[in-house]
């Protein structure tokens, strides 16, 4: 006996105990995989002559015995080896982030990220047997558990390749009546709710009635008899939900397909279609996921659509058709017009494909653009869930993704305290606004405590806090919105200040440069300016950076493998009305040793306030300490 791991243990105690309520998807969960394995093992026949199918005969088979409370879900798909049957059923694929403090909701969430597909069996059965014999061999193994404890595998047989599930329900309790999955109706009836559009026939053997020939001297008066027989039949009516009008299926029917074929346990935020006739013709079936999936940040994702000739799959995961920044996008592509047996190399170079990809990219922008318009807060979930990606997309084109992609950033409102649009915020402007205006930082609360962002707000301004390690690149490379052009709180020199301000700031400067010379000095290269500040709010003191490496960059860049080595030209800016102000200057008169404690200190905490590493704290702690004494 083989032992689940520990996790896999919890997460096969919370399916079994307590969480789904709907006990019935096992049904779609076993015919989903199955109907993966008879793709699995087409698309093995297109390239490798040794196996050999006949699509007409791939199929998956269910089976039930009311005695011996079993039902069986088979197909002759590609099978698995004992290895298989050991890597892909022994461990529940998890993040690592799950053991037994994990909350019972955030254990719901995880579960369905990552699918465990196979494990809902273990909701309604006692026991789960899988025999499979993959096509690569003659020999089966049969894996057995009971979902507590751990599993066996056995060696078996089986007179072709393929997989046999064989539950055996658990007895029935006051509260569920797991003898109700025994029966055809039940069956049949679940097939047609979760299963409809699975591309294979699923059958099962139908009992059924006939009248038996009347005897030849039956008088008028006879009474026909009848005889069960059994008869195979398709449950399922394989005809792909993308070739059916919008109108004609339900919202239901649409989530129900997309959950059984994308192995998502939730319905898509939004469902749209394409149906593209001229030179090209095509059906597409797209859908926006209502949450991240969980490798959708990982290297090996593989972004892409299913890719299909006539109802035939050809490829699972069509990179192509989709752009990187609609990578989140899941669905189906469907054309008569492409050869069944195209490889990957001429599919790239498909002018077909680019017609079509082009076509589905545009079409995503607009159903996202009318989702932010006509369902905002569906829209701010999505963009929660993928707007990072999208801001992606125009950072990596250097700017020439920003026609289609800026309307639809989504910022939070610093003033109106709310994700706002560009356009939102461009709209909300006073007429005397001449940018707009953003901080960057690790977090939007504390960007909104921010003197810089206070000295903007305070002057009617609006600013958008953007807290993703995108965000300032993004901005950058964007240039401007509306003719207004991107300006980050913390970059030296916003020009906000009225002339007045400007005069006496200049009088001031020139008045008590003799102290920031000697401030800059201290600090030996650290800063390339000391300068008057107007925008401290009650700071003493701050750092912007003048040029283009703003100070969030620098940290970014900083916390790349190899992205240090890069750092902003950095400005200490003094606050005149602060207290501390006119200690310093007395300092620079009188003892030029208490200059350089309070400058270290000075500049160290503003490098504190903007979340910038400080370089040497121990100097930094004692410069601090003899001020204290
Ligand atoms: P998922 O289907 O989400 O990957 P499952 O737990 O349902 O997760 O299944 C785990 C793996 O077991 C599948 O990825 C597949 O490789 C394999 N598997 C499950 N059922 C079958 C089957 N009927 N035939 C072949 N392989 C299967």
């Amino acid at each position: 006996m083989k032992k689940f791991k520990t996790e896999s243990k919890r997460l096969l105690d919370l399916m079994i105990n307590s969480i789904y309520t709907n006990r019935e998807i096992f049904l779609r969960e076993l015919i989903s995989n199955a109907s993966d394995a008879l793709d699995k093992i087409y698309l093995a026949s297109l390239t490798n002559r040794s196996i050999k199918v006949t699509r007409g005969e791939l199929a998956v088979t269910l089976a039930f015995d009311a005695e011996a409370r079993t039902i069986t879900v088979s197909d002759n798909g590609i099978g698995m080896t004992k290895d298989e049957l050991d890597k892909n059923l022994g461990t529940i694929a998890y993040s690592g982030s799950l053991d037994y403090d994990t909350a019972e909701d955030e254990a719901i969430d995880l579960i369905g990220q990552f699918g465990v597909g196979f494990y809902s069996g273990f909701m309604v059965a006692s026991k789960v047997r899988v025999v499979s014999r993959s096509c690569e061999g003659k020999e089966a193994w049969a894996w057995q558990s009971n979902g507590i404890d751990g599993y066996e595998l056995r060696e078996s047989e089986r007179a072709e390749q393929g997989t046999d599930v064989i539950l055996t329900l658990k007895a029935d309790t006051d509260e569920e009546n797991y003898s109700l999955f025994l029966s055809e109706f039940e069956l049949e009836r679940l097939v047609k709710k979760y299963s409809n559009y699975v591309r294979y026939p699923v059958r099962m053997e139908k009992t059924k009635q006939r009248a038996l020939p009347a005897p030849e001297d039956a008088g008028d008066d006879h009474e026909l008899e009848y005889e069960s027989y059994q008869e195979m039949e398709t449950l399922n009516s394989m005809t792909p939900i993308w070739k059916r009008r919008k109108a004609d299926v339900s919202e239901e029917e649409y989530a129900e397909f997309y959950k059984s074929d994308f192995h998502d346990y939730a319905a898509p935020a939004a469902t749209f279609t394409i149906k593209a006739e001229g030179v090209l013709n095509y059906d597409a079936l797209l859908f926006i996921p209502s949450h991240v999936p969980f490798d959708l940040y990982n290297k090996e994702f593989e972004k892409g659509l299913a890719l299909y000739s006539s109802n035939v799959m050809i490829m699972e995961k069509c990179p192509d058709l989709l752009p990187d920044h609609y990578n989140f996008v899941r669905g189906v592509v469907d054309s008569a017009d492409l050869a069944l047996n195209i490889s990957r190399e001429t599919l790239q170079k498909n002018n077909q494909l680019r017609a079509m990809a082009k076509r589905i990219e545009k079409k995503i922008t607009s159903e996202l653009t009318t989702m932010m318009a006509d369902n905002r807060e569906t829209y701010e979930g999505v963009f929660e869930c993928f707007g990072r990606g999208i801001k992606y997309g125009i950072y990596t084109s250097y700017g020439s993704l920003k026609e289609t992609l800026a309307p639809l950033l989504l910022y939070y409102s610093a003033k109106q305290e709310k994700m706002v649009s560009l356009r939102e915020y461009a709209d909300a402007a006073p007429a005397e606004q001449e940018a707009i205006y953003y901080a960057a930082g690790e977090d939007e609360s504390l960007l909104a405590k921010m003197p810089m962002v206070k000295s903007v707000l305070a002057r009617g301004f609006d600013v958008l806090l953007c807290s993703q390690e995108v965000d300032d690149f993004c901005m950058n490379v964007m240039r401007d919105f509306d003719e207004k052009p991107f300006k980050n709180v913390a970059g030296a020199d916003l020009g906000l200040e009225t002339e007045e301000e400007k005069k006496e700031t200049e009088e001031k400067s020139k008045e008590f440069s003799g102290l920031f010379e000697a401030m800059q000095e201290i600090l030996d290269g650290k800063v390339s300016k000391v300068a008057l500040s107007t925008r401290l709010d009650d700071m003493p003191a701050g750092i912007t950076a003048e040029g283009f490496v703003s100070l969030e960059m620098e940290r970014i860049l900083a916390a790349m493998p190899e992205g240090g080595g890069i750092s902003s030209q950095r400005v200490l800016e003094l606050n005149v009305d602060h207290p501390i102000f006119a200690k310093l200057v007395d300092a620079a008169d009188n003892d030029p040793e208490r200059l350089a404690l309070l400058t270290n200190v000075l500049y160290n905490q503003a490098l504190l306030v903007e979340g910038l590493p400080v370089a040497d704290p121990i100097d930094f702690a004692q410069s601090l300490s003899q001020l204290l004494v």
